[in-house]
């Protein structure tokens, strides 16, 4: 089953024409259909599922702007500014808190690498910084564990993705979008080399711009147009509680696994790093860009063969646009793995021993969710070279919940022509054929 997430008044009919045609409505689907309606561009979302219920709906709800890689912190933090100010701005809780979050460890090496990042950080002024094992402790008192030190970052905060994405497609209509969900896209097609319609399953719509911003399917989309995007997935597994102590407003990451609070006084816990991967067509055409990544953290990962080799998002599908597409069969409408019971266990047992008065404390909830990844774990924003007026925002490797706001903003201001506020080159599309992909450096 789906996590629970708000359901949101869309809307039924197709228009003929619209500015900008926005294919899936995640959150990056979703906010840049807000920006740019409130800019006054005519913008149609057509979702093949359900608003937020595939990754948007799914995740942690973790937002941070620290311990980015440095070709991402500057949409890191320009996305936590927006996050700041999105329920002013939508005129609704947005699920934001600033409650402050970080990571613990008793690992020199890694206590290193964190100080390594504030002194490269430096010049940012970024508020936070690395605690001692005595102010860690006054932090989570009810910690049975006793850790080296953390990395805190007071700014950094969560979101409930039950709430958020909901809440700015909601905002996103009242500012002129139209959301259509149960309504897949089945490809584009071209005069003159640029983009005129966006083919659906209900009906053909004239737009001079496209934005796939279609999550763990981008790859599947672009394939189907001739184009090779490097993304791959890992299946995840999370899980929430009934609501209890409180031993932490913000979240907490340690080797085994993250938490953090809920609105609800709940807990959305992980384990982190752990994941699966599921041999897939497109994995294997794949393998060479994302072996160096699979190697760093293959001890952490469960690799094996399941029927997403034939009807997963990394499957090897064709269709043609008067037919039906991959997209409309009942089991990809909302892409629903399941959660692995090992995960949710091992993830309970492991929360509520390391804070005893959590004891007794149940599962209330746990889904799966496929992570989707580009080979240096930096998403593709922008133009798709070959096809004007195409646009793509995906790949983004465990962290796109709190990148969401500030990709849309930049993604809403490149289409309407306007210099994005963060540089989008180190975003580009063509890196990895340049061979100028970043180094990874890290993985939920
Ligand atoms: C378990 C888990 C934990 C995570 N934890 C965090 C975290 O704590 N913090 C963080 O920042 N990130 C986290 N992430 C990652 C984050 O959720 C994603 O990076 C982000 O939600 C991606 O948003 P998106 O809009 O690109 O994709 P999605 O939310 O997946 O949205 C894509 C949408 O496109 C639709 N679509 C696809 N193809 C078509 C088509 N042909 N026609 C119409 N619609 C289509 C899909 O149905 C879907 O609704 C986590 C992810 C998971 C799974």
């Amino acid at each position: 089953m789906p996590p629970f997430v708000d359901p949101v008044v869309c809307d039924e009919a197709l228009p003929a024409e619209s500015d900008v045609v926005v294919i899936g409505a995640g959150i990056m689907g979703i906010a840049t259909a807000m920006f740019l309606a409130e800019r006054g561009v005519s913008v149609t979302v057509v979702e093949k599922g359900r608003v937020a219920h595939e990754q948007s709906g799914r995740n942690w709800g973790w937002v941070r702007e620290q311990l980015r890689s440095s070709a991402e912190q500057p949409l890191a933090m320009l996305s936590l500014r927006l996050w700041r100010q999105m329920s002013e701005r939508i005129g609704r809780d947005a699920g934001f808190r600033k409650t402050g979050m970080m990571v613990v460890s008793k690992d020199d090496a890694e206590i290193a690498r964190w100080q390594a990042w504030i002194d490269a950080n430096a010049h940012l002024d970024l508020p936070g910084g690395i605690l001692s094992a005595r102010e860690v402790a006054a932090l989570i008192p009810g910690s049975a564990e006793t850790w080296k030190a953390a990395i805190h970052s007071p700014e950094d905060g969560w979101a409930e993705p039950r709430i958020a994405v909901p809440a700015m497609a909601a905002a996103a209509r009242e500012k002129g979008a139209v959301i259509i969900e149960n309504c897949a896209a089945r490809g584009w097609e071209t005069e003159a080399g640029r983009v005129s319609h966006v083919v659906t399953e209900k009906g053909s719509i004239r737009t001079g711009a496209v934005l796939l911003a279609g999550g763990a399917w981008s790859a599947m989309m672009l394939r189907h147009h001739g184009v090779r995007f490097l993304q791959s997935g890992v299946f995840g597994t999370a899980f929430r509680t009934q609501p209890g102590p409180n031993v932490f407003d913000g979240g907490v990451g340690s080797p085994l696994f993250s938490f953090r609070r809920r609105t609800d006084g709940g807990y959305v816990v992980g384990l982190r790093g752990r994941g699966r991967i599921e041999l897939s067509p497109m994995g294997l055409r794949d393998t060479v860009p994302f072996a160096s990544l699979f190697l760093l953290r293959r001890a952490q990962l469960n690799l094996r063969v399941g029927q997403s080799f034939f009807n997963g998002p990394f499957a090897w599908r064709s269709w043609a646009l008067d037919s039906r597409s991959p997209f409309e069969a009942h089991h990809a409408r909302v892409y629903d793995p399941s959660p692995d019971p090992r995960i949710v266990d091992g993830g309970l047992k492991a929360f509520t021993e390391a804070y005893p008065e959590l004891k007794g404390l149940r599962v209330a909830e746990s889904w799966g969710g496929v992570i989707d990844a580009t080979p240096d774990m930096v998403p593709v924003i922008g133009t798709v070279p070959g096809t004007e007026g195409l646009y793509l925002s995906s790949g983004y490797s465990g962290h796109g919940f709190a990148f969401g706001p500030g990709a849309g903003w930049v993604m809403a201001q490149q289409i309407v022509g306007e210099t994005p506020d963060v540089d989008l080159s180190p975003f580009r599309f063509s890196r990895f054929a340049e061979g100028k992909a970043h180094e990874a450096h890290h993985w939920v």
